[in-house]
């Protein structure tokens, strides 16, 4: 029997720190779980949202008038050089366990916050790793035929911070089997450390926000040399970082009430103190419309808005 709760303060559930409440709440730990609750918002008629790691996403200050399923599918077992793994399971204690148990492939991802699926859904990724290069299979539900369905790497069609679950949002990512090499331990608890390590040299670590709050527009020739020229490094696939460009058009540090445009880099927006979601649309805005006025580039978020 599911614990369904009323009125729950969604900003401890993000690392942004800003939501108002849910009017419904309740955390699932399996697929009867999931398909119970969605029948229950079905029944009220009310919408549902699925939320994980809360680590890429701006709650709405008034909250969310409909129902919060909280993924906590939390289970992960080994099967030979792959992994079974529900999509609640944190994505560091998914690659600490991997780690424990010789299995490489995903060190460069140590450090993203959330969840396995929040990372299959963005196809997060760092350092040239994407979860893309760990995943063999997802198992996801469609809500509109009712059906689990498995779909292997290709049909999950990865692409930067995008794949199929992305762009179809009524599929909800239940689980995974994910495949590694065989490496030593020591190896692997090295290349983690370093990963952190190089994190923490790039952006200061135990701030609130959602990360990436842009994601790198693909840009013209003209703006890559710009950023080449500027930085001395490469643009990737005609992206260059949606922080240069906030910093070209003078965002970096600029605050809008307790939201502020970075420390370091202007893309991260940072809730200083009581930041909320207000704050957050009125500095992302003037960011899309400076991006715009300037460089005549469209900026998209790369976090999701819920409950506006
Ligand atoms: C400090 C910081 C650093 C970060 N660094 C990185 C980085 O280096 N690289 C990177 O790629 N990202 C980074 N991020 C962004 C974030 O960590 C990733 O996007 C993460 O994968 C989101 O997972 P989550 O579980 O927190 O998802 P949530 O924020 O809970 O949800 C995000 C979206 O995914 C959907 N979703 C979640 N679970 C499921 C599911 N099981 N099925 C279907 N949809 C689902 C939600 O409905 C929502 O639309 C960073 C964020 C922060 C705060």
């Amino acid at each position: 029997m599911l614990n369904i709760k009323e009125n729950i303060s969604l900003k401890e559930f993000t690392t942004f720190d800003i939501g108002g409440p849910a009017r419904y709440f309740v955390e699932v730990e399996s697929l009867e779980d999931i398909e119970e609750a969605i029948a229950f918002a079905r029944e009220k008629n009310i919408e549902f949202f699925v939320l994980a790691g809360g680590s890429n996403i701006l709650f709405s200050d008034d909250g969310f008038d409909g129902l919060i399923i909280k993924m906590s599918i939390k289970s992960m077992t080994l099967q030979g050089g792959e992994m079974m793994c529900g999509a609640g399971v944190d994505l560091m204690d998914l690659l600490m366990f991997a780690s424990e148990n010789s299995l490489s492939g995903g060190e460069n991802l140590t450090g993203i916050p959330g969840s396995v699926g929040g990372a299959i859904r963005g196809n997060a990724g760092a350092f040239g790793t994407e979860m893309k290069d760990i995943v063999k299979e997802v198992y996801a539900l469609n809500l509109d035929s009712g059906d689990t369905v498995v779909m292997d790497n290709e049909k999950c069609e990865f692409a930067y911070r995008n794949s199929f679950f992305k762009k179809n949002p009524h599929y909800i990512i239940i689980s995974c089997m994910l495949t590694f090499t065989k490496g030593e331990i020591k190896d692997i608890e090295l290349a983690m450390y370093n990963t952190i390590a190089k994190r923490n040299s790039k952006q200061i670590q135990g701030i609130k926000s959602a990360g990436s709050f842009f994601v790198n527009p693909t840009v013209d020739e003209k703006i890559q040399k710009m950023f080449e020229n500027d930085t001395g490094k490469k643009s990737r696939q005609g992206r260059v970082p949606a922080g240069w460009i906030l910093e070209e058009c003078n965002l970096l540090k600029k605050r809008i009430g307790d939201i502020q445009a970075g420390i370091q880099h202007a893309n991260y927006f940072i809730n200083m103190d009581e930041g909320t979601a207000e704050q957050v649309i009125e500095l992302s805005t003037l960011a899309k419309t400076r991006a715009r006025d300037e460089f005549d580039v469209q900026l998209k978020e790369e976090v999701v808005m819920a409950g506006f």
